[in-house]
């Protein structure tokens, strides 16, 4: 068989890398392995509507069962890669047979960081990353039922609004104090902790778990949060042993420049595993959402196939939980930002939220507002200075809000 380009991780992001090499013409073979049962699909309905019933099964997949054979994609579910070899351009299998390839797709995603307490073992202990995952979740999630969850990240606070329409009781248990602070900072967090609130969610900051029992959550204050099913949601890891293993540069992920290569070049890397070098902040990034899997490895494939793709798009996410949607365009770095700015009713979460570091946008989120993500997208992205006063006045229209382009 002519070597393969080979894709390790049958996801999302390996889907969508799949599908641009034969958008682009390949005509090569393309094999596709995962370790789950399931063909590609996406993973936001794993914690909103398919958690909570809305959207059908059917609905989640990638592309249809047939797609893969229409494209002579080579689709090989339920089979787990044990080893890379770069300098020999092969993959091993469980099984101990090998896969060449001339080109390596590493699209492994990220696991789910465990809880290390005794009892969390327990078979009432539920984390969400794959769709048995939220089957068994949707399960347990019954009206009276009393869930805690532990983490108040986009898994804990996407769970929590599921779980509380659905007619649980729900307490959430956090480390520091406030919901989502890493990402969003205190000014914007205080908005979902509200929302929270609001729904009568228990939220408990400052804490730390301690243990889990038949009773429930143990804390290490002595108090015993009741609980019939615990969900933790507290981060990820990405999976970036293969790559290590291989001899490959890796910190936080794969690392990789700006076409998404490794330091191999033959392998390339896109979705949660890769941390790439990112051109607009001239320093490698690690995004672990939906729409890095779906854009980054459009630029991989591209890659992979010798043109001059770079990813450098913006980073984007969004969120549903109860009536508030929102979504959030662009990236505060480790230094921060110097200041909030609102636009709009933040009370009645119908805003937009500005990150600014002295007079640059770094990012902004729409709160219950649409077709905000190009003009916010622009302002994020040519970097030119903004009036703070015109950027909180609602009537002043996004592209008049600063100064001359930059460059
Ligand atoms: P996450 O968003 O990184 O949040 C983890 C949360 O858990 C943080 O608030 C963290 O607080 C807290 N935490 C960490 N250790 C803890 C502990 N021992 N006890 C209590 N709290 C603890 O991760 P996630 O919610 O688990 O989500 C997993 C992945 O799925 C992430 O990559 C996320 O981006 C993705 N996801 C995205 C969406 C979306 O885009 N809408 C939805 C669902 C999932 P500190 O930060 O203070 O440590």
């Amino acid at each position: 068989m002519e070597s393969a380009y080979v894709i390790v991780g049958a996801s999302l992001a390996g889907a969508k890398a799949a599908e641009t090499l034969r958008e682009e013409g390949f005509e090569g073979p393309v094999v596709l392995i995962g370790d789950e049962q399931e063909r590609p699909y996406e993973r936001p309905p794993l914690s909103k509507g398919y958690l909570m019933g809305k959207t059908a099964r059917e609905k989640i997949y990638a592309h249809s069962a047939e797609w893969y054979q229409e494209h002579s994609i080579d689709l090989r579910l339920g089979t787990t890669v044990t080893a890379i070899d770069p300098a020999a351009h092969r993959v091993t299998l469980a099984d101990g047979s090998s896969v060449g390839f001339s080109r390596l797709l590493l699209t492994t995603g990220a696991s789910p960081r465990r809880l290390a307490v005794p009892g969390a073992d327990r078979a009432n202990v539920f984390y969400l990353r794959r769709v048995e995952d939220s089957d068994r979740i949707a399960a347990v999630l019954r009206p009276g039922a009393r869930i805690a969850v532990v983490g108040a990240g986009w898994i804990g606070m996407e769970t929590a609004s599921a779980a509380r329409e659905a007619g649980c009781e729900v307490t959430v248990l956090q480390s520091s104090e406030l919901p989502l602070l890493r990402v969003l900072g205190r000014e914007a967090a205080r908005v979902f902790a509200e929302l929270h609130r609001d729904h009568g969610v228990d939220l408990r900051f400052g804490v730390r778990v301690t243990g889990i029992t038949e009773r429930g959550v143990l804390l290490a204050d002595g108090t015993v949060i009741e609980a019939d099913a615990v969900i933790v949601g507290i981060g990820v890891v990405p999976n970036a042993q293969l790559a290590a293993a291989a001899g490959l540069a890796t910190d936080d992920g794969v690392l990789t420049d700006q076409h998404l290569q490794s330091s191999h070049p033959d392998v390339f890397a896109a979705g949660d595993v890769v941390n790439a070098f990112h051109p607009l902040y001239n320093r490698p990034i690690r995004v672990e959402h939906w729409a890095n899997a779906l854009h980054q490895p459009r630029t991989a494939a591209r890659s992979m196939l010798g043109e001059e793709a770079v990813h450098d798009r913006v980073p984007y996410f969004f969120t549903d939980q109860y009536e508030l949607g929102m979504e959030y365009t662009g990236y505060v770095g480790p230094d921060g930002y110097d200041r909030v700015v609102f636009r709009g009713d933040v009370p009645g979460r119908e805003f937009i939220a500005f990150w600014l570091s002295g007079n640059r946008v770094l990012a902004g989120m729409n709160v219950n507002i649409w077709d905000l993500t190009d003009p916010i997208r622009e302002l994020v992205r040519s970097g030119r200075p903004v009036d703070p006063d015109a950027l909180a006045d609602r009537d002043t229209p996004l592209d008049r809000v600063g100064g001359p382009r930059r460059g």
